[in-house]
């Protein structure tokens, strides 16, 4: 049974797309007073499960805003996003926090860890949001993804005690919270040193391994060679990397999977 589907709270628009994530003749604009801007033009995108996409292109060329479309932080001004099977461009606000929130893992460049909630609270706050795993058991999940992150030593701490790698390290597991299928990060390694940086992507790498798609957003060509595709944008448009140009299937093994106790009444 498909996940994103079963927890899809309104019936949206769904057909069994081909690719886990699709973007057909995307367009963005902002208008502006100088006139219309467009920050995305003609955007064909396909993406599959276990693909680790890399994201170039130079400071204004749309990154930020392709990302944001498929997390729908922000809704094309035409065209089609389809993420796992959801008309996410069809989507109300509320319908968009709630997919958002349980399909979706987002890392930021400044790791955006609440300044005032200790490690482990962080890495509990999404699952308090969706609520589907039982109370009793969301910190236990939370120390198991801070394991898998080598944070455990660090649950009761709160962010400003630990350095910048470690912030990063604790918004991944975070971002890990609902086992969501997809991880967008939008530049996470932007403001960590080269060593924390590597360490950073090692991770993702393995998360890959264990079944996760990730777009990552970076500056940094060498981390960005690494992925499994390298899409690049400039002024708006993808000029390189739009359709993937070989398979490889990673192993799906060792991450911790949510046990979700939740009663499907008519499911
Ligand atoms: P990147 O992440 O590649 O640096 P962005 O996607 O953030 O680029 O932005 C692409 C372009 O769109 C930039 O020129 C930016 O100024 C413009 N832009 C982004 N958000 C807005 C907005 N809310 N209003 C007007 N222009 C915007
Ligand atoms: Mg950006």
């Amino acid at each position: 049974m498909d996940f994103a589907r079963l927890f899809n709270g309104t019936e949206t628009a769904s057909r069994g797309p081909d690719h886990l994530i699709t973007l057909s003749q995307v367009a963005k604009v902002y208008a502006s007073e100088a006139g219309e801007f467009v920050a995305l033009r003609d955007v064909d995108l396909e993406i599959d499960t276990g693909e680790f996409v890399t994201v170039v292109g130079k400071s204004g060329s749309g990154k930020s805003t392709l990302l944001n479309m498929l997390s729908g932080i922000d809704h094309p001004t035409s065209g089609e996003v389809w993420v796992n099977g959801t008309a996410v461009h069809t989507l109300n606000e509320n319908q968009m926090a709630t997919w958002r929130g349980k399909s979706l893992g987002i890392v930021f460049q400044f790791f955006q860890l609440l300044p005032t909630l200790t490690v482990v609270e962080n890495i509990m706050l999404p699952m308090d949001f969706a609520g589907y795993l039982p109370r009793r058991k969301r910190r236990e999940r939370a120390l198991e993804l801070l394991a898998l992150v080598a944070l455990c030593d660090q649950a009761d701490k709160l962010p400003s005690e630990l350095s910048g790698g470690q912030q990063q390290r604790v918004a991944i597991a975070r971002a890990l919270a609902n086992d969501p299928c997809i991880l967008l990060a939008d530049e996470p390694t932007g403001n960590l040193d080269s060593r924390t940086a590597d360490y950073t992507f090692r991770l993702f790498e393995r998360l890959v391994e264990d079944g996760k798609t990730i777009l990552m957003v970076t500056h940094d060509r060498d981390l960005a060679r690494r992925g499994t595709r390298t899409i690049r944008l400039a002024d708006g448009a993808i000029v390189d990397g739009a359709v993937r140009a070989s398979r490889e299937d990673g192993n799906v093994v060792g991450l911790p999977q949510m046990e979700r106790e939740v009663s499907y009444v008519g499911a």
